[in-house]
């Protein structure tokens, strides 16, 4: 089973990265190219996510512009709604500022800050009952692929959600990002094949999950640049792009989000 028509998404990850200054530069450029060569709201998906305390100087100056360009938290807290949980931001609080979208499941946070399925659960929750959509991270490491694991390990990302995701949201408040760990700011990237043989095996896995599986957009991520963009969005199955370290020039990022947006 392929995918229906899904309008692709191109998100920016900003990480750890860039200073204010930084930030008005971009939002600025990104701007200029887009009102040089508008790219629809039709034809793609444009997404930035920056760090907490830029995601409203960010949210401003895209309400500037004569598209939608949505601005999405890195992370989401794995308690609910407001309390003593000192250095946490809550869905609701996103939802409260207006921030629509949440990146779950990085591979950063999952090595580096110990995100387990459990705490992924309970975030995916809190988004979800707020109202909010996720794009949730999933990928192998090396040696699991070169292990012949890659499929199996996926798959079960995708599985360990599925209790907490109703059938009908997956379609409306979810998008998959496939990100291969090794790929992953190493400048190596999967083929565009197997970036294909995965997402048609997620959405295989979807299709016992959910009845809707046709129409969740799978992203790839790892190492996406201009010169590489097109390949992926000519596969069936990569309804769009997670970007790195590509994403924090603005016209790199233009011209990634144009690939996608010209191969819909
Ligand atoms: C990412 O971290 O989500 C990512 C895809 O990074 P990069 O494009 O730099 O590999």
């Amino acid at each position: 089973m392929s995918a229906l028509t899904i309008v692709p998404w191109v998100i920016g990850n900003w990480k750890m990265n860039p200073t204010g200054e930084n930030v008005q530069t971009w939002t600025e450029q990104f701007n200029q190219l887009l009102q040089q060569q508008p790219i629809s709201n039709e034809s793609c998906h444009l997404a930035v996510a920056p760090t907490f305390i830029a995601l409203s100087q960010v949210q401003h100056a895209f309400s500037q512009y004569n598209r939608t360009v949505h601005t999405v938290a890195q992370d989401v807290s794995r308690f609910p709604a407001t309390g003593a949980y000192t250095g946490e931001v809550s869905a609701d609080l996103l939802k409260d500022s207006h921030i629509q979208h949440v990146l779950i499941g990085h591979s950063e946070r999952r090595e580096l800050l110990g995100d387990h399925s459990e705490i992924l659960r309970a975030k995916l929750t809190n988004a979800l009952n707020a109202g909010l959509t996720v794009i949730y991270c999933v990928g192998e490491s090396l040696t699991q692929r070169e292990n012949g694991q890659a499929e199996q390990v996926v798959l079960q990302q995708v599985q360990d959600i599925a209790s907490v995701v109703a059938p009908d949201q997956w379609a409306s408040n979810i998008v998959i990002a496939y990100e291969p760990i090794w790929a992953i700011g190493t400048g190596k990237t999967a083929s565009a094949a197997d970036a294909q043989a995965i997402h048609e095996k997620i959405r295989e896995g979807l299709s016992q999950i959910t009845d809707s599986s046709a129409k969740v957009a799978i992203l790839y991520g790892g190492s996406v640049k201009p010169e590489n963009a097109k390949e992926f969005a000519a596969c069936p199955d990569v309804n769009g792009a997670l970007v790195g370290g590509a994403s924090l020039n603005a016209e790199s990022f233009y011209h990634i989000a144009a690939a996608f947006a010209q191969s819909n």
